[in-house]
Order: C-alpha cells, then sequence, then structure tokens
C-alpha cells in the first residue's frame, strides 16, 4: 500500500485517504499556444517507468494539495512538498539519486534554476 506523508498536515496518510490528480508540473498552454501544444497539455504524459512525480489531494484529512515523488516501478516514495513549488526539493531529489543514480532532474539546477 502507498503511504504518504501530507507536507502540510503531517499526517502518513495511506491511499484510501489520498485521491490521485496524475502527473506533477503541467505547463498550461497560453492563448497563443497551437493545438497539437493543447493536445499535448491535455493528453500526453510522460509514464515512466522510474522516478515520478505526482499530484495528490488528502481527500479525506485536510484536503490540500500537495506533489509527490516516487519510483513507479519499486513504489518507494522519496518524499512530498506543497503544490506550490515549482519542483521538488534537494532532498527528495538526493533521495531518489541515491535509489536511481542514472536519474537526473529534468528542470535547471543549482545557479540555473529560476523560480518563477
Ligand atoms: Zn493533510
Amino acid at each position: 500500500m502507498l503511504i504518504l506523508t501530507c507536507p502540510y498536515c503531517g499526517v502518513k496518510a495511506e491511499e484510501t485517504e489520498l485521491s490521485p490528480g496524475g502527473e506533477a508540473h503541467l505547463k498550461r498552454v497560453g492563448p497563443g499556444g497551437t493545438a497539437e501544444e493543447f493536445e499535448a497539455y491535455l493528453f500526453a504524459r510522460k509514464n515512466i517507468k522510474g522516478v515520478h512525480f505526482e499530484r495528490w489531494r488528502h481527500a479525506y484529512g485536510c484536503g490540500k494539495w500537495f506533489l509527490a515523488a516516487r519510483d513507479t516501478h519499486t513504489m518507494q516514495v522519496y518524499g512530498t512538498y506543497k503544490a506550490q513549488t515549482a519542483h521538488a526539493t534537494d532532498e527528495i531529489v538526493a533521495n531518489a539519486r541515491q535509489a536511481r543514480a542514472e536519474w537526473v532532474p529534468d528542470w535547471p539546477q543549482g545557479s540555473e534554476a529560476v523560480v518563477g
């Protein structure tokens, strides 16, 4: 069973207390986007076997949305973080890299990082 710690209320919630929200960190397509970009935003998902970032809602708890990093192959949870966060924390990245050394985050690291 999947157990995730809600970053807002601190409760370790079983999967039955949570509602899944799909892939995390999707970028919305603006008014100038093409039909293909909008289609990709709506339907294209990574479906990764390995390190994956997901949205979850603590439906039977505080009700807030949060993000989780876990391994879709081993079910290992690397950590959870607040939904307003642009990317996973350094601690979560370190946990993922410890389990999967070949994995590299797909967002800018260190001085390249821009929070927006
Ligand atoms: Zn909660």
